[in-house]
């Protein structure tokens, strides 16, 4: 029978829940936000769009797609394989000139001797150019 009056307490509580009228007031404030949002939202896209069209990888083409002038002497230039501004090694190799040579100085009559001069003879030779880092040949001097 003493818990009668308890359920009496209880029943008091129940007023207390008046915090629904808050939180609906604080969700009409969230509405009216988001209504605000779409509009500046659109143009950032369309900048977005302008920004993604300008290729980052266009000056790292142009290094492969120009082909690199070197001459007879090692050259400061940026290896296409290994991105680094190196000094190429050279290597002198005989390339059609020296044999062009070799056969011209046989065709005016002087000895077997004479003939093998171009093969001696660096400025007669293609000079390759290799990347001191990794080995890469950057490019070769044609004489021809
Ligand atoms: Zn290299």
């Amino acid at each position: 029978m003493a818990g009668y009056p308890k359920q009496g307490a209880y029943s008091d509580l129940p007023p207390a829940y008046t915090d629904d009228g808050f939180a609906g007031g604080s969700s009409q404030v969230g509405f009216k936000t988001e209504g605000q949002l779409p509009e500046p939202t659109a143009p950032t896209q369309v900048f977005i769009q302008a920004q993604s069209q300008i290729p980052v990888a266009q000056p790292s083409v142009v290094y492969v797609g120009v082909p690199i002038r070197l001459g007879d002497h090692p050259t400061q230039t940026v290896c296409p394989n290994c991105r680094a501004n190196v000094s190429t090694n050279i290597k002198y190799e005989t390339g059609l000139i020296t044999w062009l040579i070799a056969g011209a100085l046989c065709f005016f009559g002087l000895g077997c001797g004479c003939c093998l001069i171009p093969f001696c003879v660096d400025s007669c030779k293609d000079v390759e150019h290799f990347c001191p880092n990794c080995r890469y040949m950057i490019g070769r001097n044609r004489k021809l």
